[in-house]
């Protein structure tokens, strides 16, 4: 009777234990690299489990995106005990061990900041509460606490093959709930990117957002402008390249998350907001664009964050082209200027490499020159490195109700067609039919470092 009493007040030990007979996950859908860096650090005296994502995944009978490890070696130790790998991260320190093409990623058990709060070194927040450093080592439990989601706090060992799993994991797993670890709102603040994580796993995972954790990302959602650029944009990626990019964007404009992500195409789409725009084309088309994007994943064909970025932006780039030439600046200056103006203002939120903005650019420079087809000009444009993608782009535009008068369908006839039926198709544009120049063509120097000789001189 005492002892039931006593075991009443017991704490609850925060992770539960499911042994192997009691779960589905086996080691042979388990990467044969993480099993190795499992055991290396295990037979070294060290904890070490498979941890988040890829438990998540392989409960859910998924395929794991990739594998990640949590160990209480330090990420020294972990560097010492394997040749291919690299120390990564000065916010967040891991390990990464490399095979290959395949990254394992080792990351020391995180504990809280309370008694650590003087070493800035490990641990540093800003006056929002925001992480600066996050590395404070801990336990296993510890760790399962600075976890993002319930879902996400789930461990698999190879020291009895067991599961470990913080508070409701299991359970949140069984019904489908996205729930945040501790206070959402000082979970927010310490990492306001843990608010797009949400949408994405949501959106990835058809979870539902528990009512707490949804609550205070529509007042704290602005945090996210206090992000660096270049780890934005690789959220972007994560959140629409990885197969359920329409779903996410749904759930980001739901929880309104898509304004910190792209300022000017949200500006666009807000019904509060007056604009002479037409926002169900702006819908179309971005739900198109990824629908396309999603399908192209499905099907293994590459996809690039330039077209993403392009297709994300074109809304905006139209609009301030359209208010340029309104003001008197032709039209091609107006967008080439427009182009300009909306990637510098877009790279202050996500920093967009060079490669991926000069390919939006021609992306985007090709709309204009795809109508005219001459015959010299057309076979040049089959043949520039970004015509696949402008053709795309086009024929996007032109499924989300953009009338361009058979434009699409013209570019899909004469790349079927074989060169010489390609003259006359070009010829049956006719002069006027867009539109060869009348003008006496200019008279070129073979010689360009000669000047022209007169006749008289
Ligand atoms: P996926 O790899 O499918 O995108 P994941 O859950 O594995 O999903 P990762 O970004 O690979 O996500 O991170 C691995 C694990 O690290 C997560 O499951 C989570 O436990 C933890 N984690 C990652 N980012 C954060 C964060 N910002 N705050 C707290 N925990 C995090
Ligand atoms: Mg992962």
């Amino acid at each position: 009777m005492i002892s039931k009493l006593f075991s009443l007040f017991r704490p609850q030990p925060i992770l539960s234990t499911i042994h192997r007979d009691q779960h589905s996950i086996s080691r042979k859908q388990v990467s044969p690299n993480a099993l190795k860096v499992l055991y290396r650090l295990k037979n070294s005296g060290y904890e070490s489990y498979l941890v988040g994502g890829c438990v998540r995944d392989l409960l859910l009978g998924l395929n794991p995106k990739d594998f990640d490890i949590a160990t209480n070696a330090t990420p020294e130790q972990v560097r010492g005990l394997f040749n291919n790998s690299r120390l990564i991260g000065r916010r967040f320190k891991l390990v990464h061990v490399t095979f290959g093409r395949e990254i394992i990623e080792v990351a020391t058990f995180r504990a809280g900041h309370e008694e650590t709060a003087d070493d800035k070194n490990k641990s540093s927040t800003n006056d929002q509460g925001m992480l600066l450093r996050d590395n404070v080592y801990g336990t296993l439990e510890d760790d399962a606490v600075r976890r993002d989601f319930t879902v996400n706090a789930l461990y698999y060992g190879v020291q009895d093959f067991s599961i470990k799993a913080y508070g409701p994991g299991l359970k949140d797993l069984k019904s489908r709930t996205l729930r945040i670890i501790g206070e959402p709102e000082v979970r927010y603040r310490e990492d306001p990117v843990r608010m797009l994580r949400a949408a994405r796993f949501a959106a990835k995972l058809d979870f539902q957002i528990e009512a707490k954790t949804k609550a205070p990302i529509k007042d704290i959602y602005p945090l996210l402008f206090n992000i660096p650029p270049a780890r934005m944009f690789d959220e972007v990626l994560k959140l629409f390249l990885s197969g359920r990019a329409v779903a996410t964007f749904d759930q980001l404009r739901t929880l309104g998350l898509f304004e910190p992500l792209f300022p000017a195409t949200a500006q666009l789409l807000n019904e509060q907001i007056e604009a002479d725009v037409d926002r169900e084309f702006i819908d179309r088309f971005l739900h198109q664009a990824l629908l396309n994007t999603d399908d192209r994943i499905e099907r293994g064909r590459p996809v690039t964050p330039a077209f993403l970025f392009a297709a994300f932006l074109w809304p905006v780039v139209d609009h301030k082209a359209k208010q340029l030439v309104e003001s008197g600046t032709p039209v091609i200056p107006a967008f080439h200027q427009a182009a300009q103006q909306t990637i510098s203002e877009q790279c202050r939120h996500t920093a967009i490499p060079k490669r991926f903005s000069s390919q939006m650019r021609e992306i985007w420079d090709l709309q204009h020159r795809l109508p005219r087809r001459t015959p010299k000009r057309a076979l040049y444009l089959l043949e520039h490195p970004r015509f696949r993608a402008a053709y795309d782009f086009l024929l996007l535009r032109e499924s989300a109700g953009e009338n361009m008068d058979g434009l699409g369908q013209w570019w899909t006839d004469f790349q079927e067609a074989k060169p010489g039926d390609r003259e006359s198709m070009v010829k049956e544009l006719g002069p006027g039919g867009k539109k060869r120049s009348q003008r006496k063509p200019r008279k070129r120097y073979r010689n360009y470092n000669k000047k022209p000789q007169r006749a008289t001189e």
